[in-house]
C-alpha cells in the first residue's frame, strides 16, 4: 500500500493555511516569465473559435495543436471523471495535461524541496496554498518549455478567482471545459471507486443507471472492473463515504461558481453534460469540441 494513499487533497486553498516556501512574488514572476514567453505565438494563433462560438459556429474541421496552441483548462466536480478526458485529449493533441493533484502528490513523493512541507500540511489536514500550487505549476510549465512543449491542458487549475486571474494576466486561456454530471450520478460514482493497492490503478465498480433530469436521456455507466490479479488489493480512499463526497460536492459547486461565472463572461466557457460513461461520451465531447479521432491520419492529406 502507497503509503499516501489516504492523502485527501484539497479542493481549495485557504488563505489561512498560507505556506510559503518562497516569496510568491518570486513564484509568481517565474511564472509570469514562462507565459509570457509563449503568449505572444498564442496570441498570433488565436483562432476565431472562441469558445463560445464552438457550438454556433462551423470551426476547422481538425484542430492543429501545432498552429493552434492549445491551452485548455478543465473544470468539474470531483469524480466527474475530467482527469480522465483531460488525459485523452492530451494525447490526442499533443499537449501535456497537467494535473496540480499529480504535481502535488509527485512532490510528496519526491525529495523535491517543497516535500516535506507538503507533508506537514496535510498530515495536519491543512490545505495547500496557492502560493505551493502555483510554485509547483510554474517549475512544471518552466520544465515543459524547456522540453519544447506547446500547449497545455490544466487539470484542477484555477480554481479561485485569484488563480483565474493570474493566468488571465501572463496568457491567453483559449478554452475551459466544464464536465458536468448529476449530483446522484457523481455520488455513486465516487462511492464506487476502488485503488489498487499495489498497482496504484483506479478501477470503479459501480452500475450506474440513473434516470436522466428534465426530459434528459438516462445516465448509464458501466463498472470499470480491475483485472483478477488486482480484485485482492482493492481499497476504497478514505474520504469516499456519502458524507464526504456531498460536502465534497456542496464545497466544490460553490467555489467554482465563482471561477465559472469569470469564464463565461469571458465567452470561454463550454458546458458539457455528459451523457454517460466513456464509450458515451468521448465521442460527444470531440464533436463538442470540433475535434476528430483520426487526426493524424487525416493531417497527411489535409
Ligand atoms: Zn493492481
Amino acid at each position: 500500500m502507497k503509503s499516501n494513499h489516504k492523502i485527501s487533497l484539497p479542493l481549495l486553498s485557504a488563505p489561512n493555511a498560507v505556506v510559503q516556501s518562497r516569496s510568491p512574488t518570486t513564484t509568481m514572476a517565474a511564472m509570469a516569465r514562462f507565459f509570457r514567453s509563449s503568449s505572444s505565438a498564442i496570441r498570433r494563433s488565436m483562432s476565431t473559435a472562441a469558445a463560445g462560438e464552438l457550438k454556433s459556429q462551423p470551426c476547422p474541421r481538425r484542430i492543429d495543436p501545432k498552429a493552434r496552441n492549445v491551452q485548455w483548462v478543465f473544470l468539474g466536480c470531483p469524480g466527474v471523471g475530467k482527469g480522465t478526458y483531460a488525459s485523452r485529449l492530451s494525447v490526442l493533441l499533443g499537449v501535456p495535461h497537467i494535473a496540480t493533484g499529480d504535481l502535488v502528490r509527485e512532490e510528496l513523493s519526491s525529495a523535491g524541496p517543497l516535500s516535506k512541507q507538503l507533508a506537514d500540511i496535510v498530515n495536519q489536514g491543512k490545505l495547500v496554498s496557492d502560493e505551493i500550487i502555483i510554485n509547483l505549476l510554474s517549475k512544471r510549465l518552466e520544465m515543459g518549455e524547456a522540453k519544447g512543449e506547446s500547449g497545455f491542458i490544466l487539470d484542477g487549475f484555477p480554481r479561485t478567482v485569484r488563480q483565474a486571474e493570474i493566468l488571465d494576466d501572463v496568457t491567453d486561456i483559449e478554452l475551459v471545459v466544464n464536465l458536468k454530471l448529476p449530483e446522484t450520478v457523481l455520488l455513486e460514482k465516487c462511492l464506487g471507486r476502488r485503488i489498487c493497492s499495489q498497482c496504484g490503478k483506479n478501477f470503479n465498480v459501480a452500475s450506474i443507471n440513473v434516470k436522466g433530469e428534465k426530459g434528459n436521456p438516462d445516465i448509464s455507466m458501466a463498472p470499470l472492473l480491475p483485472p483478477s490479479h488486482c480484485v485482492s488489493k482493492l481499497i476504497t480512499r478514505s474520504d469516499d463515504t456519502e458524507t464526504i463526497v456531498k460536502e465534497r460536492l456542496r464545497i466544490y459547486n460553490e467555489k467554482s461558481q465563482p471561477v465559472e461565472d469569470f469564464y463565461r463572461g469571458q465567452g470561454k466557457l463550454v458546458e458539457f453534460d455528459l451523457p454517460g460513461g466513456i464509450p458515451d461520451s468521448w465521442p460527444k465531447l470531440l464533436e463538442a469540441l470540433n475535434l476528430d479521432e483520426n487526426e493524424d491520419k487525416q493531417s497527411a492529406t489535409a
